[in-house]
């Protein structure tokens, strides 16, 4: 699915979940409960925590891929995957360390948000990316990680590293992040651009000077223009986001949630006696893709209570709609053959324009991926 991003629509979603992930980071305070969220959250939140942890945690690699850096994000698992079958010690090592991330993220989780109060190339926003650039967990984690995948171990003190007051020289160890990576050719690209040495020197020793649309040493022999400025601050943001969502466990698949993430349940009946009559299944894409075949689909059961008919997919799901005469006819041959075609419809949170949009309780999706058929068994009960 190929379609234009909607500026506005996007900001407005990675807004929401910014400030749900800062709401949660803060406790979740009652009185400060966000009065709207991303669409699904509150469904997901009451059915089971475990899926909207996951269902959060997969946003971000939705978002990241919006601003195009797919690639990114793929080869940044590979190294970890990568790294895993070659080095299982030392990653078993690297992950003890890192581990308890809700604790030790405390105070970096802001780093997870790229709100730009404004787009100026000010003094304000130097200062951020020199913050940025200095947060000493991110380069820790890539460094270790660097050793780790060439082959040189886990080193949890990265002594030689430090200087001789015990302080870490930032500025060689994200030399020697930027140099490492050898073969991850997107990984290093944006390491390259977001660790800038020269940059960061330049306003850290505040020999710099701005000059409408550009940046220049007060030496006149480095210029950066704004455009090249924020690519460098947005590509350290995608790193530092890719680290704190791989350590929360963002790769990890529970594969007991296949089931979970049904926003909709819709029905094609309009021709009573054609064999095309199928029952669609909404499914947000996060979960859809964790079990391929579908296969946690058993039986499709349907009930009728009074006017109303209830579809039930799993135990954990049931959903609401009306009954009406065409369904009753498309049911008793549902009930005769004991199945039923489906259409399963991956779907994801819209942000693009002139999208055709699908509008349900959980809130407004779009369809994601090609929908995928498959005949399930399915019971009636006539009430
Ligand atoms: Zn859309």
């Amino acid at each position: 699915m190929n379609q234009t991003i909607d500026l506005e629509k996007y900001l407005s979603l990675s807004n929401k979940f910014a400030i749900h992930e800062e709401w949660i980071q803060q406790g979740c305070p009652a009185d400060k409960t966000p009065s709207s969220t991303v669409p699904g959250y509150l469904a997901l939140a009451s059915q089971n925590i475990e899926a909207y942890a996951f269902y959060r945690r997969s946003l971000l690699p939705y978002l990241s891929q919006a601003r195009g850096n797919q690639l990114f994000f793929k080869e940044f698992c590979q190294i970890i995957t990568e790294c895993k079958q070659k080095h299982a010690e030392d990653m078993i090592q690297f992950e003890q360390f890192h581990n308890a991330p809700s604790e030790k993220f405390k105070g970096q989780w802001a780093n997870l948000f790229d709100r730009f109060i404004d787009t100026n190339l000010n003094h304000t926003n130097c200062y951020k990316y020199l913050q940025k650039y200095e947060v000493e967990y991110f380069l820790v984690v890539l460094a270790q990680l660097r050793q780790i995948s060439s082959g040189n171990g886990f080193d949890d003190k990265l002594h030689r590293f430090l200087d001789r007051t015990g302080n870490f020289k930032k500025g060689v160890l994200a030399n020697y992040i930027v140099d490492g990576f050898q073969g991850y050719l997107e990984v290093k690209k944006m390491l390259t651009k977001a660790y800038n040495a020269k940059l960061r020197n330049i306003i850290g020793h505040n020999n710099y000077k701005i000059a409408g649309v550009e940046l220049t040493s007060l030496e006149e022999d480095y210029t950066i223009t704004k455009k090249n400025f924020f690519e460098s601050y947005l590509c350290l943001q995608e790193i530092q986001n890719a680290i704190l969502w791989l350590l929360s466990g963002g790769q990890s698949k529970n594969n007991e949630l296949c089931q979970f993430g049904v926003t909709s349940v819709g029905f094609d009946v309009k021709n009573s006696d054609s064999q095309d009559s199928k029952i669609y299944i909404f499914q947000i894409n996060s979960f859809r893709i964790i079990d391929p075949k579908a296969e946690w689909i058993k039986t499709i059961q349907f009930e009728l209570k009074g006017e109303k008919l209830i579809t039930t997919l799993s135990e954990v799901d049931a959903h609401h709609g009306i009954m009406t005469q065409e369904l009753g006819s498309f049911l008793k041959k549902v009930d005769a053959q004991g199945q039923v075609h489906v259409s399963i419809v991956p779907v994801m949170p819209c942000f693009h324009e002139g999208c055709q949009t699908i509008e349900t309780a959980w809130g407004t999706f779009c369809q994601y991926d090609d929908q995928f058929d498959i005949v399930a068994q399915a019971v009636v009960k006539w009430g």
